[in-house]
């Protein structure tokens, strides 16, 4: 049987771009791959037909061979790719795992393209952690941050090479930038490690930056932090990541927020949360007490017979939400302090108090009262 020409399996024109073809190759792949047909020998004689084709047409030389010869140009066997072994040997590994590992590779996250010769990538995004008071995530404010960064090295202007000389093509990759590894029935496009990709070696190398055409400064950066971050929230800085290889675009900085636990002031959300202990003799008569809030002090009137754990809300005086612009409220929730380290006379005070309770019979304690109904209830 004649072999079909690799543009017509893939279905993409002659002068299809190298996105093009990964694309046409992609689709057909998910649609013939064995593990979606099981024993479909018509869809892998089409899936092993894609690949193959994908593979010639995807490496610059051997679709330029191709091009020129036709199927003479390239021989597959000899390059050891293909599926000749068959998909049952594949360890019985799902599609997602066998997708996972080859797309993941070949297709990686960020491909950027460099036209003709390398490729170019978009730059690593950085991290910054910056640590904050919860007084400086309520209100916001402004602040500068040392970021390394690369600037291009001023001797060589970025080529690396030291003046007067040139950087050469990568004998490695041809300039390509890549090279083809085989990797059990897959052959996996790679970086080539001579040339890292730039598909250019510096054979006498800029002594300011050892060749690398760039070199390591810091930069200073001004970070807006506004009012009504939450620990765990980033803030992106576009373009002021590492710069791409080989003159990819930059990848992005992101300041990570984390907020210092406050003594006072617990957060969730917009609220905030506080605890007050109030004496036993404030919580049975009532009174008024002082409460923190992160604008100042502020004033509640705890009612006559407070129970401890009771919860008084003091509307708007959370932090203000990031989004909303709107405050959230601070929850003061009371605990009753038992009083410690009485003297003799204070106890007997007690004491004396207590017995006013017990003859005044179960109504100012409601809460035990019930509760020793209860317990009498189980026992019965
Ligand atoms: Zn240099
Ligand atoms: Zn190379």
């Amino acid at each position: 049987m004649a072999k079909r020409d690799y543009y017509e399996i893939l279905g993409v024109a002659k002068n299809a771009s190298e996105e093009e073809i990964k694309k046409a190759y992609r689709k057909l792949a998910m649609k013939y791959h064995p593990d979606r047909n099981p024993d479909d020998k018509s869809a892998e004689d089409k899936f092993k037909e894609a690949k193959e084709a994908y593979e010639m047409l995807s490496d610059a030389n051997k679709r330029a061979a191709y091009d020129r010869y036709g199927h003479a140009g390239v021989d597959p066997n000899a390059a050891g790719a293909g599926f000749q072994g068959g998909f049952g040997g594949a360890g019985g590994a799902g599609l997602d795992d066998l997708f996972g590992g080859i797309f993941g590779d070949i297709f990686g996250g960020q491909g950027g393209r460099g036209g003709q010769g390398a490729r170019s990538f978009r730059g690593a995004d950085l991290r910054y952690q910056m640590e904050i008071t919860l007084e400086q995530a309520a209100n916001g404010f402004d602040t500068t941050i040392k970021v390394p960064s690369w600037v291009e090295c001023e001797t060589c202007h970025g080529s690396g090479a030291k003046p007067g000389t040139k950087p050469q093509t990568c004998p490695t990759c041809s300039g390509q930038g890549s090279v083809r590894v085989q990797q059990g029935f897959f052959s996996i496009q790679q970086t080539c490690p001579r040339c890292h990709g730039s598909g250019k070696v510096v054979p006498d190398p800029c002594t300011n930056c050892d060749g690398v055409g760039r070199i390591r400064k810091t930069k200073t950066l001004e970070v807006k932090v506004p009012a009504g971050i939450d620990d765990g929230m980033r803030i992106r800085s576009s373009g002021n990541g590492e710069p791409g290889p080989n003159g990819g675009p930059p990848g992005d900085l992101y300041v990570e927020i984390h907020v210092k636990p406050h003594n006072v002031f617990e957060r969730d959300g917009d609220d905030l949360h506080c605890q007050i202990p109030i004496s036993f003799s404030t919580a049975a008569l009532g009174g008024d007490v002082v409460v923190p809030t992160l604008g100042g002090k502020a004033e509640i009137t705890i009612p006559e017979g407070t129970q401890s754990g009771k919860t008084f809300r003091l509307r708007g005086k959370g932090v203000k939400g990031v989004r909303s612009g709107y405050p959230g409220d601070l929850y003061v929730h009371v605990s009753i302090e038992t009083p410690v380290k009485l003297t003799d006379k204070q106890k007997q005070i007690l004491r004396d108090f207590e017995a006013t309770l017990s003859a005044g019979g179960a109504k100012h304690s409601p809460q035990s009262k019930s509760w020793m109904d209860r317990v009498s209830e189980f026992f019965k």
